[in-house]
């Protein structure tokens, strides 16, 4: 009993994983895969991809924006949740990562609800200002630096009900007392949106801090 967040030790993670979640067979083989793998901890926990999955089922979603794409697990997981006619556009940079990503979006059979840029991301929402307020979902994971230019342009791009979630808002807890150019830009994100009119918001402690603003 406790009006604190537990803390998540490795057991209480195993068991999240275990009986916390109903996985995909390629979810858990991306999660596998991404154990040994250089960066691979960038990845999101299996229990904020399903909680994700719930948003995405929950809010209807059906055209989202996924910026940091990295291996393609979150992209996946969202794209699992949408329905038939869902489409999620990702932006990364990285060919090399986003081929495993493509790989195994194929393999889910979701590749056709997915369409990949690889290129800057702030050029493809430019690119995107022609599709302002039609997206109902944004899952925002790139350089930290630039959340919060991301979360402005995507706002834009938001219809009001839709959803866009910070990855990475609590840095892990260096936010508190920010000491470095990410966790200063990261805390300057978070008490933004907290100022932010256009916006409901809340921080929560999944994963490594996820932020959540709902466009009014
Ligand atoms: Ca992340």
């Amino acid at each position: 009993m406790s009006s604190k967040t537990l803390t998540i030790t490795p057991d209480i993670a195993r068991y999240l994983t275990q009986v916390g979640i109903r996985d995909h067979p390629v979810l858990s083989e991306l999660r596998a895969l991404m154990e040994d793998f250089p960066g691979g901890r960038m990845q999101i926990s299996p229990e904020q991809g399903a909680f994700m999955q719930m948003l995405v089922k929950m809010n209807g979603t059906r055209k989202g924006i996924e910026i940091g794409t990295f291996t393609g697990y979150s992209a996946l997981a969202t794209a699992l949740a949408m329905p038939e006619e869902g489409h999620l556009t990702c932006l990364d940079v990285s060919e090399e990562w986003t081929n495993i990503a493509r790989e195994h979006w194929q393999k889910a059979g979701v590749s056709e609800k997915i369409t990949l840029k690889i290129q800057p991301a702030l050029d493809s929402l430019v690119e995107m200002q022609d599709q302002k307020e039609t997206f109902d979902w944004v899952f925002i994971d790139a350089d930290k630096e630039n959340h919060l230019n991301y979360y402005e342009r995507c706002l834009e791009l938001l219809k009001p009900g839709g959803l866009v979630l910070v990855d990475n808002s609590l840095w892990g807890g260096s936010v508190v007392n920010p000491q470095d150019e990410e966790a200063r830009a990261i805390d300057a994100c978070n008490r933004f949106v907290q100022q932010d009119d256009r916006v409901d918001m809340v921080l929560l402690p999944v994963g490594d801090g996820l932020m959540m603003a709902r466009k009014r």
